[in-house]
This record gives structure tokens, sequence and C-alpha cells, in this order.
């Protein structure tokens, strides 16, 4: 049986984590890698079976580093992570957390009120820059799909269908192949920036019946946590291929959380969730 955490446990403490000051300088002193233009590049083509985007024979390292980084830092984002740190950790603070998507009772969140739920892409559904669903999620996923109709389900990705990275929506269109038609949300802001306008726009209701599913805490769940939706952090997948320093920072993340949750600061209050830990399966792998 997986390890069950809620925003409430303390058990997420257990890492070992970097001394949080250099961590915290490296952060901050990290340049804005994305390049101000789409990208433009001689690619291969992308089809469902293309496993790694940007890592295909044309593509050069310089780029995919490039798009490494640039998918994980950007002025609003480090400008969000000392606003949150300094005047709004709560916004930080997932209301469930687990280790991966096969630990939520999808069917118990619909029966809640729940209207739909918005997956994050990288290290939540899909490795880093690939397009194949990692393959132990897919029956969670199949459950979360039929729980949820009839829309169900979408992805809200700083990297497949962010008009930055993916201008021609090229790879929304192949990843919504790859994961059996579950559309991928065009948007032109990265998270944690950004309105909540083109989700709720195509699920037609209000963020706060919806569910936001992340592996990042200053992306994914600062950005739901602002604009009303349930939150649900997972671990990452895989940290494999991530640079060194979005490893760092991660475990920062975990720090600064597990810090705040210890001294007692909660998530925001979410009308339609009261506790949180009915909403996890105890026996994620049953089924
Ligand atoms: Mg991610």
């Amino acid at each position: 049986m997986l390890p069950i955490q809620t925003q409430s446990s303390s058990s997420l403490s257990q890492l070992h984590f970097p001394n949080p000051i250099t961590s915290f300088s490296t952060f901050i002193l990290l340049p804005s890698t994305p390049p101000s233009q789409p990208i433009t590049r001689k690619r291969a083509p992308v089809t469902s079976n293309s496993i790694r985007m940007g890592v295909t024979s044309s593509s050069s390292s310089k780029w995919w580093w490039q798009r490494a980084l640039g998918q994980r830092f950007n002025g609003e984002g480090a400008a969000s992570f000392l606003r949150v740190a300094a005047a709004e950790p709560h916004l930080a603070l997932p209301h469930i957390s687990v280790p991966d998507i096969r630990s939520v009772d999808w069917p118990a969140l619909r029966r809640l009120g729940f209207r739909g739920v918005i997956f994050d892409k990288d290290n939540t559904l899909t490795a880093p820059y690939s397009l194949a669903l990692w393959p132990s999620l897919s029956s969670s996923l199949r459950q979360c799909r039929s729980a949820f109709p009839p829309i169900g389900i979408a992805v809200f990705s700083n990297s497949a269908g962010l008009k930055q990275y993916d201008p021609d929506g090229a790879e929304a269109e192949a990843l919504e192949e790859a994961i059996g038609g579950i559309h991928v949300i065009r948007h032109e802001v990265k998270k944690p920036a950004g309105t909540a306008e083109d989700i709720e726009r195509y699920f037609s209701c209000p963020a706060s019946h919806l569910i936001m599913v992340g592996d990042r805490i200053f992306t994914d769940v600062v950005y739901g946590n602002r604009h009303g939706f349930l939150t649900i952090l997972t671990e990452p997948l895989s940290l494999s291929e991530e640079p060194f320093i979005v490893k760092q920072v991660r475990k920062l993340e975990r720090l600064l959380v597990n810090t705040w949750s210890r001294q007692g600061i909660q998530p925001p209050k979410h009308a339609l969730v009261s506790e949180a830990k009915k909403c996890v399966k105890v026996s994620p792998l049953k089924d």
C-alpha cells in the first residue's frame, strides 16, 4: 500500500532538504531563460509514438535545456514565489497530497459536487517532455474520466498547449492523441500567472467546481488555490531528466510547505470539501 499524505500530515518532511538560504538565492538569481519570441525550429513530426519532445534528432541540446529551464523559471514564477512566501503561504498548501493520481478517489470527489478535473502534464501524467502517459496511471485516468462525464477532464500545461512553446498547437494535438482524446487547453500565460478564464470557459463552470492536479507547489498548487480550485499535489513521476537546480528548487518548495504546515497554516477553505482525507484511497493499487 502506498503511503497516503494529506495537507495536515507532517510526513512530507522526511526528505533530505538543501540549505534553504543557498537554494533560495540560486532560485532567485536564475536568468529568465525562455525566449521572448516563440521558438521556431526544424523538428521531426510529432506523433503519438514520438516520445521525447525536444530530443528528436533535429533538436539541439541547447534548445532542450533552454526549454527545460524556461518551462520552470520565469519572472512571474519568481515574483509569485516571493509574494507567496512573504504574505500568502496558505496558497502553497495543497488540499490533498498523494504519491500519484492512483490514490485519488475520483467518484468520491464527483459525489461532493465537483464537475471536472484539470491535470498538469509534465511529471503528473507523463514524464517530462514526453507524450506518453505514464503506464501505471492509465487505469486511474480512465476511472477519473468515467467519474466526470461528459466533459470530464482536461490538461493545462506549461509545455503542450502553451503558445510560447507550442505556437501551432502541434504538441497539444499529439498529446491529445496519445492520451485518448483528452483535451489540452490552449493558453497564452504560464501558470501560476494568468486567470482561470480559459479553463472555466472549457468546463462551463467556475473554478470552485473544478480540481487542479499537479506536481509543482509554486506552479500548480499556487495557481489552483489562487483561483479557487480544489488542489491535489502529486509526487513527480520521474526526476531523471530534470536539471539539478530544478531538483533543488523542488526540495526547497517541500521544505517551505512542510514548515508552514507544521506552523498550523492551512490551505484555503474549500466549500465542497471539509475533510480532504475522505477523497484519498486507502488501497490505491487494488483497482
Ligand atoms: Mg509538472
